[in-house]
């Protein structure tokens, strides 16, 4: 092909392709067969390839991704990206309404936006061409990702006209997108996205490109970084502008006429949140007018001329399939809720744990039954209620079994526990459980090593206790479903470095009744080592601070035990280290207080300082601030009007101070 004749083409397809990806991505109207797009394409890279200087960055064969990068560089905004206060109800919203009327001392016209939930970027385009884009970061400085931006189709790497302007938005994953990588990523045994948020951050936090450009993201802007030089007087007409430059903005945007219309707009979007393709996660209420926004101005942390309101956390209603029962570590038996698959604030649901008979009881929970269900923390699904309106008769009540439901054990409810247990130390589903928790992050972490896998490896017999984790030959571990070379290769590497791990995490790993990882990082550095924690009686043991007795004689009983000495040996034998190797605690002698290293219980009515400073200072001096009074007590701090603690401590002939000897120690 002629080098005039190559010019002239290029331009030509560029333009095409532009458009046919303008009319796809951003007005979601195609007007070609992909096949179409596709072969255009084809022709442009061809053309390019034989053509090296007729590639330019607005290129769309430029989209591709394929770039990786070996760190993020920074970005400056030269505008900072700050965040919106935030307002939860109506209350809220009408505060915000009066501040903002009063400030400017006439009526004030607002825009509604649905707030997007994804993750805020920052786009640079000079004479029209994208050269930057940013997270947002602290808002001060974010990083450049501009590669990973250039891999979603929504953003216009050449403007419809030459302007140089900073515009802000949201880079976000569709839900249908997000279901199908947590899907892909469950398959190949991978941990999956929490949400959509989390999976748009991480997509674009990739250093290979690649990854981003398979994630297939998509882009709202709604913000220009400084409107001065585009000439519009409303954050409304902005919002057109940059619809008409050639970005994706986002539809269901509204001009209020005052807070009851906005009212009416947060509370219709509260209702067809869960029909948009999107996640949102409230709603951006802004003053229109660019002059009031001017006068409102900002506080230190966000501008006066918008808030945000936030939704509730969602709530949901389904169907209760079944009660599923699984045992535990410890052989507690816990029931969870089997649900027709439902979407809460961003995730499929279909389990949910109903911790144990006691709360099925009190929230009267049947088969059968329709529930309500909300996410905890917005993470961990839960059974709110039961539409008890909704029964219908057919609804079966949930009775718990006498016996284990793997190993077929009687069941024991043990005094003064709401759980029932299965107390066959031989039952497999509380082996694999422990296996599971040995190789956990506080535990041995041993990274490669999960859930699934451990499944797998027990129920072919690869591996019947935590030692035999340490004797897994390669071969072996080839055989198992989804392990290639390399990842069996990662995970021996994980189990030959785990064995160097300190003392603490073994301890915790053997999942000593009562022993959690705190109480295990306490004994390794009291002992030092294994031999030395297997010999230590019951009183050196509870001559330790927080060993209480009842721990102590769970260590003694599970150290007395053949099987575990044998395993310990076993571990030994395997290579694994039985020492303590962190840092020492402070010892109580090199502190200058007199409370340091001591044993004190607040008691009575302070006058000076309220319970929670008190405790603060004393845990500061070195104190070990406990609820009740015992031998171990050092020391009692006692208020005004002590009682039955202040009498205790009298008896054992414990010391005593006032709130006044206490300030003084403070002050000293
Ligand atoms: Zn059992």
């Amino acid at each position: 092909m002629e080098r005039m004749t190559a010019e002239k083409r290029v331009e030509e397809l560029r333009n095409l392709l532009n458009q046919y990806n303008y009319e796809y991505h951003v007005l979601d109207r195609p007007s070609v067969p992909d096949a179409e797009y596709d072969q255009l394409m084809r022709e442009l890279t061809q053309i390019e390839e034989q053509f090296h200087d007729l590639i330019t960055t607005d290129s769309p064969t430029q989209r591709v991704g394929g770039e990786v990068l070996s760190a993020f560089e920074k970005v400056e905004h030269r505008i900072p990206m700050l965040s919106l206060g935030n307002a939860f109800n109506e209350a809220d919203l009408r505060d915000f309404d009066r501040r903002v009327k009063q400030a400017v001392g006439e009526e004030v016209e607002y825009v509604c936006e649905l707030k997007i939930d994804g993750l805020a970027i920052s786009l640079r385009y000079e004479n029209g061409l994208f050269i930057q884009g940013a997270t947002r970061g602290d808002g001060t400085i974010g990083e450049d990702i501009t590669t990973n931006l250039k891999t979603i189709r929504s953003i216009p790497l050449r403007l419809k006209q030459e302007f140089s302007i900073e515009v802000r938005g949201e880079a976000y994953m569709p839900k249908k997108s997000f279901e199908k990588l947590n899907l892909t990523k469950e398959e190949n045994g991978e941990e999956p996205f929490a949400n959509p948020r989390n999976a748009a951050a991480g997509s674009l936090r990739q250093l290979d490109s690649r990854i981003a450009a398979s994630r297939n993201l998509d882009t709202f802007l709604y913000a220009i970084g400084d409107f001065s030089e585009t000439g519009v007087s409303t954050h409304s007409d902005g919002l057109d502008l940059l619809e008409n430059l050639g970005f994706k903005v986002n539809k269901e945007r509204e001009k209020c006429a005052n807070i009851d219309e906005v009212l009416q707009y947060v509370q219709k979007w509260v209702e067809k949140r869960p029909n948009l393709p999107y996640e949102i996660d409230g709603i951006v209420i802004k003053v229109n007018s660019l002059d009031q926004q001017k006068e409102l101005g900002f506080t230190a942390k966000s501008p006066r001329w918008a808030i945000a309101y936030k939704f509730p956390a969602e709530e949901v209603v389904t169907k209760l399939l079944d009660i599923e029962l699984s045992v535990g570590r410890t052989g507690v038996i816990t029931p969870t809720a089997i649900l027709e698959p439902v979407r809460v604030a961003g995730t499929k649901v279909q389990r949910a744990s109903l911790h144990n008979e006691d709360l099925i009881r009190e929230k009267d929970i049947k088969l059968g039954d329709y529930v309500v269900i909300k996410k905890a923390g917005d993470i961990i699904p839960e059974v709110v209620n039961v539409l008890v309106e909704r029964r219908t008769g057919e609804e079966q009540e949930f009775l718990m079994p006498s016996h284990c439901p793997e190993c077929n054990s009687d069941l024991v409810r043990l005094e003064g526990e709401v759980a029932l247990r299965c107390i066959n130390p031989k039952c497999p589903a509380q082996i694999r459980e422990g296996l599971i928790h040995f190789v956990s992050r506080n535990a041995m972490n041993i990274d490669g090593l999960g859930e699934k896998v451990i499944s797998q490896l027990f129920s072919h017999q690869l591996i019947h206790d935590v030692a035999d984790i340490y004797h897994l030959q390669k071969d072996q571990l080839l055989e198992l479903e989804r392990m290639g070379e390399k990842s069996v290769n990662n995970l021996l590497a994980a189990i030959q470095q785990s064995k160097s791990n300190s003392l603490e995490k073994l301890l915790f790993g053997l999942g000593i009744r009562h022993v959690g990882a705190k109480a295990a990082k306490t004994l390794a550095q009291q002992f030092g080592n294994m031999d030395v924690l297997i010999s230590a009686t019951r009183d050196e043991l509870t001559s330790i601070q927080d060993i209480g007795e009842k721990m102590a004689d769970s260590i003694v009983a599970y150290f007395e035990n053949e099987e575990a000495r044998q395993l310990i040996d076993e571990l030994k034998q395997a290579g694994l280290n039985m020492s303590y190797n962190g840092p020492m605690p402070v010892q109580a002698e090199s502190m200058t207080s007199v409370l340091a290293g001591k044993t004190v219980v607040l008691t009575g009515k302070l006058e000076q300082l309220n319970r929670n400073e008190a405790k603060e200072k004393l845990e500061a001096l070195g104190a070990n601030v406990t609820g009740s009074v015992s031998k171990k007590t050092d020391l009692v701090i006692a208020g005004a009007d002590a009682g039955s603690k202040l009498a205790k401590a009298n008896e054992l002939g414990i010391e005593v101070w006032d709130e006044e000897k206490m300030l003084e120690e403070f002050n000293r």
